[in-house]
């Protein structure tokens, strides 16, 4: 047979065989989510909202693209993301640079910015977000991938900044894991701009020292931005970063006592937590406390969570000075997690199947699913496929795989009676039964899933 583009010159003159397209497949890196893996998607987005109407967070929605010059102030120049990651292209009507997000907070930040939404006072906002990074893609790294943000715009801390923390608790114990075995937590403060910098002439002099093992990466960044090789995964470099001077080691007293309000709460809060004075985040805006929720289920995509303050963010995109703090929660990561772990989460079963023998018997199964339906009872109705209605038996086990509680029978005999039958699915000894049509309001809720 002649399908594709191969031989379109046969495929036009040829009537018999219509012309098939070679299929396309999606960008390297961008996966589609179907049936039924995106029933657990929904699963964990619905824990996600409940979480963050129970916090006092509400939700926010910006453009999935964005200037390019947001990201390029907003996370530093000198980032992976913006040196590598980004998907930026030029609008050909106007010329724009734009970019398609790498990261939700700037967008959100600018948002916060351009309608003033800080005016009556602090802001606390979550956002469900599809991210683009032009990464190599392997488990747990994509080119389009999507996060839980969470952001608490306009309060100083610690207090936000261990209830953010907290919070992330709170979701990873709703969905089954536990904290400290499966995901555990680690902090760190990256201080205030001042203290970084004196922390980072005692950086360059001491990489300058060891100057014959930094790798092009770092030699690149030792006076751009030498706090960046600290997060080198070059094995080569490992013991001279480790023996570079701590961050910590020059933290004035306002910041150590930033870090010191954080730890009691988590510590009041029962919430084990590891400091690690390596900890430092891939995006330059961030100061005082950063942290990171960690697996070691998924490999070298070990972090799941990661967020932070950051103070000054807002006012380097041009708004009035005001504190944040925020994290992303990769649902990605968080959903191989739990696979990893065996917690599946539910799988959307409907609570009816309803059997249609014939196309007669529309007439009356399509209004009595719909009073089904309006009464909160979710019903899977068959259909017609392309090769006909399909037998009662093929039907059954439709019905079967459907996961549904309870089959309804829109048989001939029952429906010349006003009737239809059920049949419940799951419960042994449950016989089948008949109800009448036009009572169907009665009965409704009975098929209802507890
Ligand atoms: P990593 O060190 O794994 O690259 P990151 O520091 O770049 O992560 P953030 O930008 O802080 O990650 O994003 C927070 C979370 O988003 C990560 O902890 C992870 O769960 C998820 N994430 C980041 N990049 C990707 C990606 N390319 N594919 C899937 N999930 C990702
Ligand atoms: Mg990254």
């Amino acid at each position: 047979m002649n399908v594709g583009p191969q031989s379109p010159t046969h495929n036009m003159t040829d009537t018999k065989t219509p012309a098939r397209a070679a299929p396309l497949v999606a960008v390297k890196g961008m996966n589609d989510i179907l049936p039924p893996e995106s029933a657990r998607w929904e699963w964990f987005e619905d824990k996600v909202r409940s979480l963050m109407a129970r916090y006092g967070y509400a939700n926010i929605r910006t453009p999935i693209v964005e200037p390019t010059a947001l990201f390029v102030r907003g996370l530093g120049e000198v980032t992976d993301i913006v040196e590598k990651e980004m998907y930026s292209f030029e609008d050909s009507m106007n010329g724009d640079r734009l970019t398609l997000r790498p990261e939700a907070t700037a967008g959100i930040v600018r948002a916060v910015i351009e309608h003033n939404a800080l005016y009556n006072g602090p802001l606390r906002v979550w956002s469900n977000v599809a991210l683009f990074r032009h990464e190599r893609p392997q488990k747990g790294r994509y080119r389009q991938f999507h996060q839980i943000d969470a952001e608490a715009l306009g309060h100083p801390g610690p207090d936000v900044d261990a209830e953010l923390i907290l919070m992330c608790r709170t979701l990873l114990r709703e969905l089954g894991l536990v904290e400290g075995r499966d995901v555990r937590l680690e902090i760190n403060s990256l201080g205030q701009p001042e203290e970084r910098a004196q922390h980072r002439a005692a950086l360059v002099a001491h990489f300058e020292r060891h100057a014959e093992v930094l790798d092009e990466d770092a030699r690149r960044r030792l006076h751009s931005n030498p706090l960046r090789i600290l997060d080198s995964k070059n094995p080569a470099m490992q013991a001279v970063v480790e023996a570079a001077p701590k961050l910590m080691d020059f933290l004035g007293a306002a910041s150590l006592a930033h870090l010191a309000g954080v730890r009691a709460a988590l510590d009041g809060a029962g919430l084990p937590y590891r400091i690690n004075p390596r900890l430092v985040r891939g995006m330059d805006y961030y100061n005082l406390t950063v942290f990171e929720w960690i697996t070691d289920h998924l490999g070298a995509q070990g972090t799941v969570c990661g967020g932070g303050r950051y103070d000054g963010l807002i006012e380097q995109l041009g708004g009035k000075p005001a504190p944040a703090v925020g994290w992303g929660m990769g649902i990605e990561r968080m959903l191989l997690l739990l696979e990893a772990l065996g917690r599946q989460g539910t799988t959307a079963a409907p609570d009816v199947y309803a059997v249609v023998p014939a196309a007669e018997a529309m007439a009356a199964a399509l209004p009595c699913c719909e009073a089904l339906r309006a009464a909160g009872v979710s019903v899977l109705m068959h259909a017609a496929g392309k090769d006909g209605w399909g037998g009662l038996k093929s039907q059954f086990k439709k019905a079967d795989a459907s996961g549904a509680r309870h089959a309804l029978i829109f048989g001939a005999d029952e429906l010349a009676r006003g009737e239809v039958a059920v049949k419940p699915l799951r419960e042994a000894g449950a016989t089948q039964h008949t109800r009448a049509l036009a009572e169907v309001a009665n009965w409704a809720a009975s098929l209802r899933n507890a």
